[in-house]
């Protein structure tokens, strides 16, 4: 009886709802944000210099010109309310063949010749782009730092945008690179959608078809048979999906009777690109001294406290790479870059929704597993253990780090905290150095004190 009038109020909310949400455009809201819009910008701008050192730029003014004018036409059709000026989108052509597009925070906007070599018309090319812009409208990328706090905390970004002395040049370019390859260029699939959508909007304002942008990631989807791998669709995966969802909303949207389709301007760029030898990327500089040397784990212990969660020691000779409320990162000099950690630990909290343990560290570990440059990591196996004196798990992750080029060993340590939370350390080092490592992870995990 119960659930008979349950079920009845429930088909009465979906009779009302549905009708509402099948007939209008979807509507987009800018994700949890906890940077300024200035912060954007500057982020954006630092990322430039780093990026434009690496990238061949295309020098032809003619095909820069073309894809600022598709650019500046989008800019015009962003919805009103969600329009920043403080934002200094420019448009620059790569040249290079690979498939690939990206927009960095505040607007400045790079588009590889490859995207235009598939692009069958401008409405292609366009929707690329207005995918992209959305991405910048949305404030994904420091939205995604305010989110993630990890692995460099918001305090040492904010001090690298805003140029102070907190930072010495070095790591304020390779923030600008982590910027430029990691955090920027894959977002969640949450925010992927949210520019899907919000691109197909601003193509439509603009007089474009959005079913072009649909028809893109199908396109490019078939490029990449053969081996080939396209940088653009790892960072935008699962194209048939995204197609329906762009085809779906552009059926709510107004679209042109005569949308912009193949113009003159876009065979003449076309072809010329053709007549056009492609570039090279220039080899990042900075990368060498990043890692080096990695002395042995010290003997003599030093403690930290990560206020209100946790105290242990450490070898004297680590450093913190990152802190924040939540998560301290430590590692020796010369294990430490933009790709993460080769040596060292990660002791942190996180909100549980649940009291099982198992549940609670296999999502941590995929996260883990599935976070930006953790693609070498494999699951090994998952055990009980004893963790600051509670009951506990570790699990052991290893792959080949494309970093030392050795095997790397993780073990993910977890329990809950007396505030039911679920506390971790997180052990990195390579399979060769764990006699000298096992040591000294044994002797943190043996010191820690939780509160
Ligand atoms: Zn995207």
């Amino acid at each position: 009886m119960k659930a008979g009038r349950k079920f009845i109020s429930l088909f009465l909310i979906w009779a009302i709802v549905l009708p509402a949400t099948i007939l209008s455009q979807t509507a987009i809201k800018p994700p949890k944000n906890k940077f300024k819009v200035e912060e954007d910008v500057k982020l954006g701008q630092q990322a430039v210099r780093e990026i434009e050192r690496e990238l061949p730029i295309l020098n032809d003014a003619e095909i820069t010109r073309y894809v600022q004018s598709v650019g500046d036409r989008l800019i015009r059709a962003i919805p009103p309310e969600l329009d920043r000026p403080e934002f200094r989108y420019s448009f620059k052509v790569v040249n290079l063949k690979e498939i690939n597009a990206f927009a960095l925070p505040g607007g400045p906007m790079y588009v590889n010749r490859g995207i235009i070599d598939v692009a069958d018309n401008e409405g292609e090319l366009a929707g690329v782009m207005a995918h992209e812009i959305s991405h910048v409208v949305l404030r994904h990328a420091t939205a995604q730092i305010t989110k993630m706090q990890s692995p460099l905390s918001m305090a040492v970004i904010l001090g690298s945008i805003l140029g102070g002395g907190i930072l010495g040049g070095d790591l304020g370019a390779q923030l600008g690179s982590i910027v430029a390859s990691g955090y920027v260029s894959r977002y969640s699939r949450e925010y992927e959608t949210q520019s899907d959508i919000l691109g197909a909007q601003i193509m439509a304002r603009a007089g474009y078809d959005p079913n072009d942008l649909a028809n893109m990631f199908i396109k490019i989807e078939n490029e990449s048979g053969g081996g080939r791998t396209i940088e653009w669709l790892s960072s935008h995966p699962d194209p048939t999906n995204r197609y329906k969802r762009i085809k779906q909303e552009a059926q709510y949207l107004s679209v042109s009777r005569n949308p912009i389709k193949v113009t003159p301007d876009f065979l003449r760029i076309k072809r010329k690109l053709q007549s056009i030898p492609p570039g090279k990327m220039q080899p990042r500089s900075g990368d060498s001294s990043e890692y080096g040397k990695v002395s042995k784990p010290s003997v003599r212990t030093v403690s930290y406290t990560l206020k209100d969660v946790v105290r242990f020691r450490y070898p004297a000779n680590w450093e913190v790479v990152n802190e924040s409320d939540v998560e301290v990162m430590l590692a020796p000099r010369g294990a430490y870059g933009s790709q993460g950690i080769t040596h060292g630990v990660v002791v942190g909290v996180r909100e549980a929704s649940t009291r099982n343990l198992n549940l609670e560290t296999e999502m941590f570990v995929r996260e883990i597993l599935q976070r930006e440059g953790n693609d070498f990591l494999r699951y090994e196996t998952s055990s009980r253990a004893t963790v600051a004196g509670r009951n506990g798990l570790v699990t052991l992750l290893k792959g080949r780090s494309p970093v030392t080029k050795q095997t790397e060993v993780v073990r993910i340590y977890t329990t809950f905290n007396p505030d039911r939370k679920l506390f971790y350390v997180v052990t990195v080092a390579p399979g060769s150095e764990l006699n000298d490592y096992d040591v000294a992870f044994q002797k943190l995990l043996n010191s820690i004190v939780l509160y």
